[in-house]
């Protein structure tokens, strides 16, 4: 089958011919007809984080499809379901976060597209317990986003603790970020969204952000307090540090910043207001299938949509470098022939 496939870190990515995955006890092969380019990908494949991916790495952990074969021990699926494979590719199911509905915590986790082969390629196997179904009605290129941006970036609301009509803004309407103001938007908030690129608001507008701010004009910590007194909730999905500082600024009092976004870097946090304002800081990292299956309903419902644009997967390269330079406005979704 072709795959894309990262050989060294900071290298191009190589179209090749890799074997089929078999499967063991438990396990679906899926025929992958889309997987989208998340920032992840670019940060796994630039070797970025403390924690390095396994090498040589199929990337890919937004791979939706058809499942083509199923192995002994597999009763939840059967062939021709459609499914997606999410960044959590298994966990224990046997320790504390695991018993307690917080998989996304075990620490015997292996992630899809970085500790394992993901789905930048015509195939990728999986634990039958670990993917969710599509519903039927959903395209395979626009629901694959929703298998991390989306869900991703629902999980991070629910955990801000903001109320219906709160006001929250959203630092980086890239990927994550253009689905996370939908949600927001759904989940009853107000929402503010903010990037350094005009066309990134042009877009958030359009889907129904109530105020943009491009940070790279005007301060926007300042601009929030001055239109709306500070935000109950902020969800930084950027990937400069700056953004995470902005975004802890303009929380107000008894609110809330969820740190998403991973640039390896620091955030610096000033003890006496986080004190004197009570202000919490939280991580948030994916979701739960039960968090997916949520996120997934919301698509289903129309009220999150994906803006996509397809490439086929030898632009990969080309896919990367376009993000780095953040010429991307929503997600890619590379598309198997
Ligand atoms: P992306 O490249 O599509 O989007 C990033 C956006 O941030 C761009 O629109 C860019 O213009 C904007 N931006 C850059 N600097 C900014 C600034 N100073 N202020 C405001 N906006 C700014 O990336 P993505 O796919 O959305 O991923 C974003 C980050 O989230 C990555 O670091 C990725 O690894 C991480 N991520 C985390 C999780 C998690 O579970 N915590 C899941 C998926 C992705
Ligand atoms: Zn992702
Ligand atoms: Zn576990």
């Amino acid at each position: 089958m072709k795959a894309a496939v990262v050989n060294e870190f900071n290298q191009k990515l190589e179209i090749k011919d890799v074997p089929v995955p078999t499967l063991g006890y438990g396990e679906i092969l899926v025929k992958i007809k889309a997987c989208g380019v998340c920032h992840t990908d670019l940060h796994a494949a630039h070797g970025d984080w403390p924690v390095k991916p396994k090498l040589p790495l199929i990337p890919g952990h937004e791979g939706v499809g058809i499942i083509e074969e199923i192995a002994e021990g597999v009763t939840s699926l059967k062939v021709g379901d459609r499914v997606g494979i999410p960044w959590l590719y298994s966990a224990c199911g046997e320790c504390e976060y695991c018993l307690t509905g917080r998989e996304t915590l075990c620490p015997d986790q292996l992630n899809s597209g970085y500790s394992i082969d993901g789905a930048y390629a015509d195939y990728c196997k999986a634990p039958a317990q670990y993917v969710v179904k599509i519903p039927d009605h959903l395209d395979f290129a626009e629901v694959s986003p929703i298998f991390c941006a989306g869900v991703t970036t629902y999980k991070a609301l629910k955990i801000s603790d903001a109320k219906p009509g709160d006001w929250v803004a959203i630092y980086g309407i890239g990927g994550l970020g253009h689905v996370a103001l939908q949600y927001a938007k759904a989940m009853g908030f107000n929402v503010i969204a903010v990037d350094i690129q005009d066309d990134k608001l042009q877009l958030a507008s359009e889907l129904g952000a109530d105020l943009t701010i491009n940070g790279f004009n005007v301060d926007p910590v300042q601009e929030i307090k001055d239109k709306v007194g500070g935000v109950q909730a902020a969800v930084s999905v950027a990937v400069t540090k700056k953004a995470f500082e902005q975004a802890y600024g303009s929380v107000k009092r008894g609110g809330t910043l969820v740190v998403v976004g991973l640039p390896n870097d620091e955030l610096p946090i000033p003890i006496f207001d986080t004190v004197l304002n009570g202000v919490t800081v939280k991580g948030s990292i994916v979701g739960t299938r039960k968090d997916l299956q949520e996120a997934i309903d919301f698509a289903a419902r129309g009220l999150v949509r994906t803006n996509i644009e397809t490439q086929p997967l030898d632009s990969i390269n080309d896919v990367f470098n376009r993000m780095e330079k953040g010429q991307i406005n929503g997600r890619v979704v590379l598309t198997m022939s």
